[in-house]
């Protein structure tokens, strides 16, 4: 069956298809390719084409796919204990070796899911405070917990509105909303609200709708009223921990927050999730404290061991700064190649985004440009005529692994260039 047929089988038995939205192709039109295996930088359909991946599985393959080290600590694991629901050294090698890598990090629990984490530490942000409210940035994205899915509301300066069907009203509005970018706007709703602000939730490298450098007077600015007001700091770095560096973005911000959520790249692309960070708001968490959290699969085997084998081998090859430097070469080709088509290249670490040039560095999702979806959906339809798989939105941003050589690289940037003058 080719990837046509699959999907309208698909669309009998799961919403839209798939069990995830972006993947659908909603947002670029055209039907979703179904992949059957995968290798290093590159993914194979089922009609049996090979696509260079620049999604890699939204972000956790920072070694690329299947990994012959990973795949051969997976391969031992199988064959030993994939799931025990009790004790085992596995999760304890993981979390001792995170705590080591990151001076935030004192105490770590494993989670599923990067959504699960969000949800965990907000929890303990409230039980730490005693205060309801949590302050998030528009633009950044925190997984699907209910009060993560707002927007800013139109009525009370701050308060948020549901967005998204399902989500109540006092869910919504148990949540503050700001723009990035922007200090005074923080501080009157700081001024506002400020004593009863539980924690400000920030994706230190917003990287889920665009990618969003922050400044760091910005981030700064936050961190002194998160203090002025005894709230709390929650760094999400579920895309960001490990793949900017050891440290993630609070050791690149040189911030200390409170506690810090992971996900993606600590699995070596198997499900997990972690929060973490000071050892007294931890403590809180069962069967030590008062904040309930728990999980039948929480600490799985196979991804705490994939997850200990990438890390180990990216920090014993360096491989952070080997990826900067290529998605940095890899950016300046881009950027010079697409300016005649009126497209930029953000970069950061191993992650890029090519947007519409709207002559300034994009901070906020307010500085956007109209053409943004239109353009960048007849750009990645063609990328993938040309064998060049970008993750299926116009916001979504790329991610490089060690499996990108400077070869396929260069063959890719030259399809996304090529794409270019034949659509734009
Ligand atoms: N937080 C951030 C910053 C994310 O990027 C994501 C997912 O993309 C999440 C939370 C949710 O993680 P998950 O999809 O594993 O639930």
């Amino acid at each position: 069956m080719n990837s046509n047929e699959l999907f309208e089988r698909s669309k009998k038995v799961a919403p839209g298809g798939v069990h995830s939205p972006v993947r659908a192709f909603s947002g670029v039109g055209g039907h979703p390719i179904f992949f059957q295996k995968a290798e290093g930088a590159y993914m194979e359909s089922v009609e049996g084409k090979r696509y260079i991946d620049f999604c890699q599985s939204f972000g956790p393959n920072l070694l690329g796919h299947r990994d012959p080290d990973v795949q051969e600590v997976v391969e031992k694991a199988v064959k030993e204990a994939w799931s025990l629901g009790a004790c085992e050294p596995y999760s304890l090698e993981l979390a001792e070796w995170l705590c080591q890598e990151v001076s935030v990090l004192e105490k770590i629990r494993f989670v599923n899911s990067g959504t699960e984490a969000v949800m965990s530490a907000l929890r303990v942000a409230r039980a730490a405070t005693g205060r309801s409210l949590i302050l998030k940035f528009e633009g950044c994205y925190h997984g699907h917990v209910d009060s993560m899915l707002v927007k800013a509301g139109s009525g009370l300066a701050g308060i948020a509105a549901s967005d998204s069907a399902g989500v109540s009203k006092a869910q919504a509005e148990e949540t503050l909303v700001c723009p990035l970018d922007d200090i005074e706007s923080l501080k009157k709703t700081f001024s506002e609200y400020g004593n009863q602000i539980a924690a400000v939730i920030f994706e230190p490298l917003p990287a889920n709708f665009g990618l969003l450098p922050q400044r760091p007077g910005f981030v700064q600015a936050m961190v002194q009223l998160v203090k002025e007001h005894k709230s709390l700091l929650i760094f999400d770095e579920v895309i960001s921990g490990f793949r900017v560096g050891m440290g993630g973005m609070a050791e690149k911000l040189n911030v200390k927050p409170d506690l810090v959520t992971y996900g993606k790249v600590i699995g070596g692309g198997f499900p997990i999730g972690a929060y973490g960070g000071r050892a007294d708001l931890m403590d809180m968490v069962a069967p030590n404290g008062p904040v309930y959290q728990a999980g039948t699969l929480a600490a799985n085997p196979i991804g705490c061991r994939a997850g200990l084998a990438t890390l180990q081998k990216v920090k014993k090859l360096n491989l952070h700064s080997v990826l900067e430097k290529r998605t940095e070469d890899m950016a300046l080709k881009l950027d010079k190649g697409l300016s005649s088509y009126g497209l930029k290249v953000a970069r950061y670490s191993s992650l890029f985004w090519i947007h519409q040039d709207v002559g300034e560095t994009i901070r906020s999702p307010s500085q956007f440009a109209d053409t943004q979806k239109e353009n960048f959906k007849k750009l990645f339809l063609k990328c993938l005529e040309k064998s060049v798989y970008l993750a299926p939105s116009a916001y979504e941003v790329g991610f490089l692994s060690a499996a990108h050589t400077d070869e396929i690289l260069d063959t890719a940037v030259n399809a996304i260039i090529e794409s270019a003058q034949e659509v734009l």
